[in-house]
């Protein structure tokens, strides 16, 4: 029997399943999630609160919560969309803005699921090659004439931020709606919040997974233009977020700010302290806004699997644009980074002797 159903869509035969085929391994330094951990109210949510949940259906579209996030970002709850994590919000505004066979243009390297979810929803996917800066060629990008332009700041892999005026540009010119990823925010303390409040055709998306160390809840939200965020909802559907999810976010909007502000600087001293340890062995890791450094270096794909080899699993990405094979390792408690240097300086001397 053939694997593709004569009823299936067309267009999913060229989709993969999301599957990196990594095997567990002891360290793992590959989805810059929070190692330090669950903030302490979350944690406790969990316990008396959300199981009590459970039995009846979640709210529509979580009102509670888009109004705690509205209040941490500097917004209104009615330019507030909430998702199964920021993937959801990704997916769901493709649906709401882009007709089917139109444009969404990105900046490349960025964040992997960008063509799949264009893919997934019927639309064209054109990437465009980051400049040498790692700002994006906002030229190239427009004359793609995008439906939906999207940005990442700061951006995954490289950590870059964008410039304020190129995002300002990009939403003056873009003919259609403008994108802009801002999964990391927290750890660069920039956002474009404020912009996206301002104008009718720019949607930020965000996500609890990263600075509030929730990954495991699937917590997104998109925060524009009322009838930006309308429509994201509406593509979105009803009863998306579960209960149990919407409490455990709550307590830690209104109770774990403390903790995610004290991880969010350790994360960054942290990240500044292992860029600085990579340096001292003679590597450029780039300037990164972000929980992780990438960092060039010779051979990436080898390297990551001898640091796997060795328990430690940092993600290697071969061939990046101006910079080549790179690696990229979130940033944890300092005692994870040295057991991943000592990984590092093995597997380094293993595939090409030691030298960067
Ligand atoms: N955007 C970027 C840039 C990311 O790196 C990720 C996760 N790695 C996401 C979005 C999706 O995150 P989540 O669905 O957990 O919110």
């Amino acid at each position: 029997m053939s694997d593709r159903l004569a009823y299936a869509r067309a267009l999913y035969d060229g989709v993969p399943l999301y599957d990196p085929k990594r095997a567990p391994v002891d360290l793992d330094l590959t989805d810059n999630t929070n190692l330090w951990g669950l903030p302490p109210a979350a944690e406790r949510a969990l316990r008396d609160l959300a199981v009590s949940r459970v039995t009846r259906y979640p709210s529509l579209y979580a009102a509670e919560l888009k109004q705690e996030l509205a209040h941490f970002v500097g917004a209104t709850p009615e330019c507030v969309v909430t998702g199964c994590g920021s993937d959801d919000i990704l997916d769901s505004a493709m649906r709401a803005f882009g007709e089917p066979g139109s444009v969404v243009a990105g900046s490349e390297p960025s964040f992997a699921m960008i063509p799949i979810f264009a893919q997934m929803n019927g639309l064209r996917y054109v990437g465009v090659t980051e400049r040498p800066d790692h700002q994006p060629d906002l030229d190239v990008l427009l004359a793609a004439n995008p439906r939906i332009l999207y940005l990442c700041s700061p951006n995954n892999p490289t950590g870059a931020l964008l410039k304020r005026e190129t995002l300002e540009r990009a939403v003056r010119e873009a003919p259609g709606v403008v994108f802009v990823d801002e999964a990391y925010a927290e750890f660069s303390g920039v956002s474009a919040v404020d912009l996206a409040m301002r104008v009718d055709n720019l949607l930020v998306i965000r996500t609890m997974s990263k600075a509030f160390g929730l990954a495991g809840l699937r917590v997104g939200y998109g925060i524009g233009a009322t009838p930006l965020v309308r429509d994201v909802e509406k593509s979105r559907g009803p009863y998306k977020l579960n209960a149990v999810a919407e409490q455990m976010a709550l307590a830690a909007l209104r109770s774990d700010m403390p903790w995610v502000h004290d991880h969010v600087a350790l994360a960054v001293k942290t990240r500044e302290r292992l860029a600085d340890e990579l340096r001292a062995r003679g590597y450029a890791p780039l300037d990164s806004h972000a929980n992780y450094v990438c960092v060039p270096v010779a051979r990436a794909v080898d390297v990551g699997q001898a640091l796997r080899a060795r328990g430690v699993a940092a993600r290697p990405f071969p061939g990046l644009p101006h910079v080549g094979d790179t690696l990229r390792i979130s940033v944890g408690p300092w005692e994870l980074v040295e057991r991943f240097l000592t990984a590092f300086d093995e597997a380094t001397r293993d595939v090409h002797g030691g030298a960067p």
